[in-house]
């Protein structure tokens, strides 16, 4: 008997590629360049020139049936050496190679980390908005997830809010800054309450909390913003990073995760993450791939693009009366609605050709995501779009309406 649960989350199928699937139907019955994609989070850029210049020194450099080889589970011991390295260098924690799995991007830290940490049963939690499939991970491993909301400002953390939401069924808290869908860098006061809480809740309910850092979008930081380092402010912190944002290398799946050496449990939570990987019979990540993202730590692609994206729509839309909270990273926009009802909003931007995600796909209502990772140009012919929605629904330049 199959487990109906699977089959349902199966069915709901993943908003974000329904809409952008129309798009794609969409182009071509009224030419490309009269859609307003803004709906997958996939990047526009090139990755950095060290990408390509590795590969072909690789491939000179190593005879093909090395170069292509299975690489062990947790990946090449000289690739985990040089990232432990990079992390100690880099945020002073001390890291040694066998702390650090090479994963398939922060995805599979994050699957592989919510099946061993609620092992035991118990909850995960994470603060709104937040990516989706962390609810599916937490609903598909343990009892499911705690969405815990944030400023509804600024989406910065709410301590009180966080002191309701724990309870000793709190395993792990995933945090995500930057944020998707948000842009919201967290600041470093409120963190440092937070791992303060945590020390006490820890205490309190006689097991771990661990936080999940998930950092995909650490580099895509734009006016120089501090993204804290968890893990040298919170010792329970598995530190999960990935190339496919920052380097502009999504299919190639390659990340990492790192387990500081005095985590609780470090050797148990190390085992088991390694007998999941074979549980979900991935093997290994790409032997090229890990040795390419490796040798080219800390590069990022040419991200003032993204910037003078995110400078253009923020200016813009603030100007035309929309609500936005400023993004500080990664290259996403959260605009707040003028209909309460996002998908409403969504479904009569969609009539125009302008494709936006609506927030409730994050855990938040009357929000739309909008992803600036697009062509200047796409941004340029959307603006006279979002400029007569906002006159259709009455928002006025100085924000009324919304
Ligand atoms: N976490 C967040 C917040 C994301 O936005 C994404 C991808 O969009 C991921 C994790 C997974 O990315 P990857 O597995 O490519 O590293």
């Amino acid at each position: 008997m199959i487990d109906q649960q699977l089959v349902k989350w199966g069915r709901s199928g993943n908003i974000i590629r329904e809409i952008a699937e129309y798009g794609a139907e969409q182009a071509k019955i009224v030419g490309e360049e009269n859609v307003y994609n803004f709906t997958i989070g996939s990047p526009s850029i090139d990755p950095p020139a060290c990408v390509f210049e590795t590969m072909e020194k690789l491939r000179a450099e190593m005879p093909p049936a090395r170069l292509h080889t299975y690489a062990p589970a947790p990946g090449f011991p000289e690739v985990r050496e040089k990232v432990a390295a990079y992390l100690r260098e880099s945020f002073g924690v001390p890291y040694r190679g066998q702390d650090v799995v090479i994963t398939c991007g922060t995805s599979t830290c994050l699957a592989v980390l919510t099946r061993v940490l609620l092992s035991g049963g118990g909850r995960a939690m994470t603060f709104t908005p937040y990516f989706m499939d962390y609810k599916y991970y937490a609903d598909a491993y343990g009892d499911g997830l705690t969405e815990c909301p944030t400023d509804p400002y600024t989406f910065q953390l709410d301590l009180d809010a966080a002191e309701k939401a724990l309870t000793s069924d709190t395993m792990m808290l995933i945090i995500n800054s930057p944020n998707n869908p948000s842009g919201v860098v967290l600041r470093r006061e409120g963190l440092e309450e937070l791992a303060a809480l945590l020390e006490r809740k820890q205490k309190e309910y006689g097991h771990p909390i661990y936080i999940v850092a998930d950092e995909p979008y650490r580099d895509l930081i734009y006016d120089g913003e501090e993204v804290v380092y968890l893990p040298s402010i919170y010792k329970n912190t598995i530190y999960c990073y990935s190339f496919s944002k920052s380097m502009s290398l999504p299919g190639e799946r390659v990340g990492f995760m790192a387990l500081p050496p005095e985590l609780d449990d470090h050797d148990d939570i190390l085992t088991a993450s390694l007998a999941m990987i074979r549980a979900f019979g991935y093997i290994c990540v790409s032997s090229m791939w890990q040795r390419v993202a490796v040798e080219c730590l800390g590069a990022t692609s040419d991200i003032s693009i993204y910037k003078d994206n995110r400078d253009l729509l923020y200016d813009s839309l603030t100007e035309m009366g929309y609500i936005c909270v400023h993004p500080d990273g990664a290259f996403y926009l959260f605009m707040k609605t003028p209909d309460p009802d996002a998908e409403a909003f969504c479904r009569r931007a969609m009539k125009e050709n302008l494709l936006l995600v609506p927030g409730d796909s994050f855990g938040t209502q009357g929000y739309v995501r909008i992803a600036y990772c697009v062509s200047r140009d796409v941004i340029e012919r959307s603006l006279p779009v979002f400029r007569a929605l906002a006159e259709e629904y009455g928002i006025a330049p100085d924000g009324k309406g919304c």
